[in-house]
């Protein structure tokens, strides 16, 4: 019978492993509020953790791959932990949660719990608070513990008999829930999600499977958090969701909640609303003219065009053309001529032909963007387009990548040297880790400026002169006002 030590620092301690979007850093942040209010503590130190949390992205098959040597090498921890017996518990949430459940438990993990709901992470909880608090737990009643779970996704031999669809829809419907709360208590920025999941089914995108159709939050909870996020403090609020323009919710859409949160943030610490991610087909003209209206929303939109090929907008599901992306951006810079606008470009898409991928530049050229993520594409399994023919060759779409890459870096160079000698204000984040008396801040347009200036400033909106650029970082000194 195999007998657990757990050591005193291990019993409250919990370490993170984060990957992918800002939803899952916001969701990891709902998670370890949960964890601290029933009195556990961060470590940086997973030495030091009694509980190992590793919240997974499926975008991309390398974040996968990531996460799976992630497992291999804590597998080899938690064989040694249990040499000492000292054990570790891994649980595994996330989009991958989702896509692979039992899979990861035979990789290592010892919990997955495939969508956030405080329910089901309080039963994790409490299991693994039973063990720590009897602090010599039998290797056996460990198995009747873990094997008496209530919930479903707990279970490796029950997630192996689900029917894939079924857990789907149960993930749809049932599980999930929004956290209260997903501030890092003392940070100026909060992002507070407003929906989860995504219905477009974009014929590259894995999003729809693993988090399922969209849910919108009631806007009396985004109210709330809103409200609590303003007492403490906070600077700038982030709306999350997969596709946050065709939030709906009863009669409130996405440009009424818009009118909601700028009556709410009015004469209270938040200065600045910013919103991700939107898609071109789903922001509405009153979007714009609500934007355009609350001086509260940055003049800064990441909007996701991915191509500038019709043919290949097709393909990819996305349901606008290049003439309507077009339109779109026009009416957004007449509504704000000092906007920004950012993107996601995705080349070497099945079938692409080389005057498909000029067109892409063609758009890029025509719009120039601040900035872009760009990717080339690789099929996952699961999506529509997996099966596509005429599959890129990789040197094409590496020679592809590269190509946007530099186009990009010219256009964001040539926009950020245009900004030299301009006033802004910025938000004050922190001290610059590569200088300790330069100050890192970020201004409505989503650009990076450092200035030399005192700690006091850290937290405030204030004043900038710009006078250079290095890199893609904007140097600037403080003024007294603009
Ligand atoms: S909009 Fe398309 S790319 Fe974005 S999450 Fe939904 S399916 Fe994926």
């Amino acid at each position: 019978m195999q007998n657990y030590f757990i050591m005193e620092t291990e019993k409250t301690s919990y370490y993170f492993e984060t990957y992918g979007c800002q939803m899952n850093f916001a969701e990891s942040d709902a998670l370890k509020i949960t964890l601290n209010d029933r009195g556990w503590s961060e470590t940086d130190n997973v030495e030091n953790a009694l509980l190992l949390v590793i919240n997974t992205c499926s975008v991309r098959e390398t974040a996968e791959r990531r996460v799976f040597g992630r497992l291999a090498h804590y597998t080899a921890l938690k064989k040694e932990r249990r040499r000492r017996q000292n054990p570790l518990f891994v649980l595994v949430c996330g989009c991958m949660a989702s896509r692979l459940g039992g899979k990861l438990i035979k990789n290592g993990a010892d919990f997955v719990m495939e969508t956030q709901n405080n329910s089901i992470f309080t039963g994790i909880l409490e299991k693994i608070e039973a063990i720590r608090n009897e602090s010599r737990t039998p290797q056996s009643t460990l198995q009747t513990i873990l094997q008496s779970s209530p919930h479903k996704t707990l279970s490796n031999e029950t997630l192996h008999d689900e029917d894939p669809d079924k857990t789907l829809y149960n993930k749809n419907s049932r599980h999930f829930s929004f956290a209260p709360i997903h501030h890092k208590e003392g940070s100026f920025r909060a992002f507070v999600p407003i929906m989860h999941g995504c219905d477009n089914f974009c014929s590259y995108c894995i999003v729809p499977y693993t988090r399922g159709r969209e849910i919108c939050r009631d806007p009396a909870e985004i109210v709330a958090e809103i409200k609590t996020l303003a007492d403490r403090g906070v600077r700038e609020i982030t709306l999350l969701g997969q596709n946050v323009n065709s939030y709906i919710n009863g009669k409130i859409d996405f440009p009424a909640l818009l009118e909601i949160i700028a009556r709410e943030t009015e004469g209270t610490t938040i200065k600045r609303a910013r919103f991700l991610s939107s898609h071109p087909k789903d922001l509405s003209l009153r979007t714009i003219q609500v934007m355009a209206k609350h001086p509260v929303f940055c003049r800064h939109l990441h909007l996701c065009v991915q191509h500038g090929s019709n043919r290949i907008l097709s393909a990819m599901n996305r349901r606008y053309t290049r003439e309507s992306f077009i339109e779109l951006t026009a009416a957004i810079r007449a509504a704000m001529p000092e906007i920004t606008l950012s993107t996601d470009i995705l080349v070497g898409f099945p079938g692409e032909t080389e005057e498909d991928f000029e067109e892409a530049l063609t758009l890029m050229e025509r719009i120039r963007f601040l900035y872009s993520y760009m990717y080339h594409y690789n099929p996952r399994e699961g999506t529509a387009a997996f099966d596509l023919p005429e599959r890129v060759p990789p040197e094409i779409k590496t020679s592809r990548l590269k190509r946007v890459i530099d186009l990009q870096m010219r256009h964001t160079a040539e926009l950020l040297q245009s900004r030299i000698g301009d006033s802004e204000k910025a938000l004050v984040d922190g001290i610059s880790h590569k200088n300790s008396k330069e100050l890192v801040c970020r201004t409505e347009h989503d650009e990076m400026i450092v200035a030399e200036g005192d700690t006091s400033l850290i937290g405030t909106i204030a004043a900038i002169q710009i006078d250079g650029l290095s890199g893609n970082t904007l140097r600037g000194h403080f003024i007294k006002d603009i």
